[in-house]
This record gives structure tokens, sequence and C-alpha cells, in this order.
């Protein structure tokens, strides 16, 4: 009896698969990642989103289907999954999408992952598109290391008359980026540009004038990333998560310099976002180079996430 009992929890054999109900498969799934060491409520979460993944169900309908019995095929991915996660790769990877400000992104390895504090960016960028006279009609947007394109994309979206041109270096990301532009139906509306941005955009505002410049630069600096978890460390891109100098502060430091020696919309609007306790410093940064209108945005953890700045008169 003992031996049946073992049975009908376990995954086991692919051939002859056990039934596994909603529940079990659900529980499975999250007490395998707490014996991992991950966080109870985070194990759960990430139960729930592979369940609604590998049985395209809403998550009220994981509460009615509680005692169905998953088909053999949904075991077998539910396993899959579990084990790229036993090997601590990202939920995101592991099932090739994440959502975003409500927005279904492709993703994998060589893409950062979108944080859900990163839309506290996006809607600040949105903000100033409506309180900005103007804008609403027409928009000029430059990103900075655009990723998976999470930012971008979910402006265009909800932005019908905005115009953008991300900097991608990582062929990896560009791919990304593409095939989410392509699936959201904006890639008419976005230039991606692989290349360094410190050669790309003189060459690009040569050709036009931006109303806004974003950024989600890598920000971690060098001594702490290698305290991020192992999900970060071993899987997602260093590139776009360690920021340069001993502080993470260089990208900051670059964009403050060159960006009001470009030709640029008078008072174009910087909106960058930053790393725990970064605000302070990189106010200075900005404050020093002769920007105007310096704010920090917090997130809901009362967090100075995003920092918003603009090009003063004199110095375009
Ligand atoms: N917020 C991300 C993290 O903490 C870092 C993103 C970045 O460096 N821009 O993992």
């Amino acid at each position: 009896m003992a031996d049946q009992n073992a049975d009908q929890n376990s995954y086991a054999n692919a051939d002859n698969p056990v039934p596994t109900t909603y529940s079990e498969a659900r529980r499975n799934f999250s007490k395998a990642l707490i014996a991992l060491g991950i966080d109870e409520s985070e194990a759960r979460r990430e139960a729930e989103i592979a369940l609604m993944h590998v049985t395209k169900s809403a998550a009220h309908e994981l509460l009615l289907k509680a005692d169905s019995q998953l088909l053999p095929e949904q075991s077998e991915a539910m396993s899959e999954i579990l084990s790229q996660r036993l090997l601590r790769k990202p939920l995101q990877y592991a099932l090739g999408e994440t959502y975003f400000m409500g927005f279904k992104f492709a993703v994998g390895p060589g893409v950062l992952i979108p944080r859900p504090d990163t839309e506290i960016m996006v809607e600040a960028i949105l903000a100033e598109i409506n309180q900005t006279p103007g804008l609403k009609e027409r928009c000029n947007l430059i990103e900075v290391g655009a990723g998976s394109g999470a930012i971008v994309i979910s402006l265009l979206k909800l932005c019908p008359n905005l115009i953008a041109s991300v900097f991608e270096i990582s062929p990896q990301a560009a791919h990304f980026c593409r095939i989410n532009a392509l699936c959201h139906g904006i890639y008419d509306r976005l230039n991606i540009i692989e290349e360094d941005y410190l050669t790309g955009l003189p060459k690009l505002t040569g050709q036009f004038q931006f109303d806004l410049f974003s950024s989600n630069p890598p920000y971690i600096p060098v001594d702490l990333a290698r305290d991020l978890a192992p999900e970060i460390l071993l899987h997602e891109p260093a590139l776009a998560l360690v920021g340069q100098g001993s502080d993470g502060l260089g990208f900051y430091r670059q964009f403050a310099q060159m960006l009001p020696s470009l030709p640029a919309t008078a008072k174009a609007a910087l909106l960058v976002e930053l790393g725990q306790g970064q605000g302070q410093e990189v106010s200075a940064i900005f404050e020093q180079a002769g920007w105007q209108d310096l704010r920090l945005l917090p997130d809901l953890a009362g967090i100075d996430r995003v920092f918003a700045a603009r090009t003063g008169d004199k110095i375009i």
C-alpha cells in the first residue's frame, strides 16, 4: 500500500504516467522548489504560473479544476519545467515567456527578464507623453539597451503616435526584441539598431531630433553582482545587469555628458531606471552636467526607481 501511495505522487514513468490532479501537480511543483530553498510564496506563485501555462488555464480555472486530472502530456510538461527549475533556470526562460504591463513577451537565455519594478518606468514615460504639450500627437523616443523590448513595445502599444529607435548591442536580445515587436504589431514604428549607442547615437541624432530618452541600463555594482540569486547569476546576461565602474553608475555618467551635446529637441526628457540606493548619486551626476527638472520617482516599495530630468535650453 505504501508503494502505491508513493507511485501516485510521482511524475515518474513517461510511458505510463500516473494520473495527477491539478492540485497534486501544483503541490508537487511548489514542494520541490521549497526543498531547493526557494521562498514559499514564490514557489507557490511559480507552481500556479507553470500550471496555468501548461494547461492553458486562467487562475480561477485552476481552482475549479483542482480535482481534474492532467493529460499525460501536461504532466510531462510540468516535470520538464520543474527539471529546468531544479537547475536554477528562471521559470520565465523555462516557459519561454513572461508578462509585462499585461502584455506577453517572449524571453529566453541571453535576454534580461523584464522585472515588475520596471513598469514604473513605463508609467513615468506615459505620464511625460500625456502631460507634455504636443507629445501625444507626435513623439520620437530613443532607448539604450532594449533587451526583450518590454519598455519600448509596451509604450508603442499604448501610444499610437510614438516612434522609437532602440540600441541593443546583444544579438540574442535584439532577436527577442524583434520577435516581440512583430508579435505585438508595432514593428513599423520601431527601429532596432544592433550597435553600441556610443557610436550609433551621434549618427542617429544627426538625422532627426528626439523628444524622450529612456534606458534601463546595467547598474548593479560588480562587487554586489556575486550576491545575486543563482537564477540571475547563472542564467541571465551579465551584460544587462552589471554596471560600469566600481559603483555601477558608468552608464549614467555617459548619458549625462553625451546627450546634451547631441542635436535633440529643446528640453528633451530623460527617464532612466535606477538600482536601490543610487538616486542621490545619479541626481548629483546630472545636476553637475547642467540638467534641469531633476526628479526621483519611487517604486511600490518606496525605493527611488526612476530618475527623470530635462536637458536645459542652453546646453543643446
Ligand atoms: N533590476 C534588475 C535586478 O535587480 C537589474 C536590472 C538592471 O541592472 N538594469 O536584477
